[in-house]
């Protein structure tokens, strides 16, 4: 969505843009990587007011920091 403005799911341009903003963590803004505020990562999203799918984006020199996040399972 971020590149196309439109919702890959259900074809709607009625799409919201957050900037890091946290409501969809409960305890902190971003992801969580480390054990303190300081070591959080921004996430933009993107919502469609379509369908409800959502779109979330690391800023990519965040990236390894998320990688060494106890959370992070690799899947590939
Ligand atoms: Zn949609």
């Amino acid at each position: 969505m971020r590149q196309t403005k439109q919702c890959p799911k259900c074809g709607s341009r009625d799409i919201l843009y957050f900037a890091n903003d946290g409501f969809m963590d409960s305890s902190s803004k971003g992801i969580a990587v480390g054990l303190t505020v300081f070591s959080n990562v921004n996430v933009e999203r993107y919502i469609c007011c379509g369908c409800g799918y959502t779109e979330q984006w690391v800023a990519k020199q965040d990236i390894e920091e998320l990688r060494r996040s106890r959370k992070a399972m690799p899947i590939g």
